[in-house]
């Protein structure tokens, strides 16, 4: 198995390489797989423009990517079958410090995670077309899955594990500020779940997935009075990252009610209207990562409850790495940009 397998490697900002992939023996305790369909996350996003991301400089090139899935190539002594189509669970947890013991994985202060400045030596990521990945990260799925929606498992964890921090059950009503992908899948998760979501965002078209993906109602901002809002949600999940909608969300949650949130508050300056914590009791929580919700999203996707060809913006083969990170960078595509390894169709 050499020469003609090929990896990505992030070189230097905005330098994407493309490798021939020589795997070398499989590692214990992994299975050997190849690439089905990957997908671009907001942190890729960040490594791709900066070559750091959260304040985490990488050291040294690395393979990009932890949302795929992939077939099985060599199950290597495990009872995965050779063929099957697998989930990834990028959350290489220890097992054994106190936060693995409550099963939180997310917490975990021992895990790896692929693709990331936060783990030295840095670990590869997933736009590669051999991965050895562990076995017990392996989900397998029920056959006539497609591989591009099962990508989604990884953030679609993450955002149901915003709607399990918030909260959210069915007939809620559920506000989600912010319709960049990780806040179109909260909404998807949400409707999912019965509850009543209102969607927000600064641009028309991302407003309009999300009401394509379930929201009742979606609003742009400044074509409407902000005060319809006040007090109407008993959940917001935060998704856009943005101060002003923080102030939105704090306003709009009812008494008592939750604010989860799931985005990246980029640090600057701005002021946030604390006081309204404490006047309305809001219970406002951190949502990272994700737990048990990985096999909640696997099954979520099982379903073909969710349309995730609409939360699809544009799909691309692997070696199109580059452009898919350049489109993604150029802000224009609403919902997720995906890749495909070898044997899937590109394009649409
Ligand atoms: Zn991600
Ligand atoms: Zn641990």
């Amino acid at each position: 198995m050499t020469g003609h397998f090929i990896e990505t490697r992030l070189t230097a900002a905005r330098r994407i390489a493309l490798a021939p992939q020589d795997p070398g023996p499989i590692p214990e305790g992994h299975a050997r797989l190849r690439l089905a369909a990957a997908s671009l996350c907001g942190t890729d996003l960040h490594y791709f423009s900066d070559f750091a991301n959260a304040g985490f400089m990488l050291r040294n090139p690395v393979t990009l990517g932890h949302e795929a899935c992939a077939y099985v190539e060599d199950p290597n002594g495990s009872d995965l079958a050779p063929g099957t189509l697998v989930a990834l669970n990028p959350i290489m947890n220890c097992g054994i410090c106190p936060a693995c013991q409550r099963s939180e994985e997310n917490l975990c202060t021992a895990k790896k995670f692929p693709g990331s400045a936060t783990t030295v030596p840095h670990l590869d990521g997933f736009f590669r077309e051999i991965i050895d990945h562990p076995v017990r990260c392996c989900r397998p799925v029920a056959a006539g899955v497609d591989p591009c929606h099962l990508t989604f498992a990884e953030p679609m964890a993450c955002a149901l594990h915003a709607l399990n921090k918030g909260g959210v059950t069915a007939d809620q009503n559920v506000l989600v500020t912010g319709c960049g992908p990780m806040g179109l899948l909260a909404i998807a998760g949400a409707v999912a779940r019965g509850a009543v979501v209102t969607a927000l965002d600064l641009r028309e078209g991302a407003v309009a997935v999300a009401t394509d993906v379930g929201a009742g109602s979606g609003l742009v901002s400044g074509t409407f009075d902000p005060a319809e809002l006040t007090g109407r949600f008993d959940v917001v999940i935060e998704a856009s990252g943005a101060i002003p909608a923080f102030n939105t969300a704090l306003d709009a949650v009812r008494r008592k009610g939750r604010i989860a949130i799931l985005s990246n508050m980029a640090l600057r300056e701005a002021e946030v209207n604390l006081n309204l914590i404490m006047l309305k009791e809001i219970e406002v929580v951190g949502s990272f990562q994700f737990n048990r919700e990985f096999e909640e999203a696997v099954r979520l996707i099982e379903t073909g409850a969710v349309d995730f060809d609409v939360l699809t913006a544009a799909v691309y083969p692997l070696a199109e790495t580059s452009t898919a990170l350049e489109e993604m960078a150029a802000g224009r595509a609403f919902g997720k940009i995906v890749l495909t390894g070898t044997g899937l169709p590109a394009g649409g």
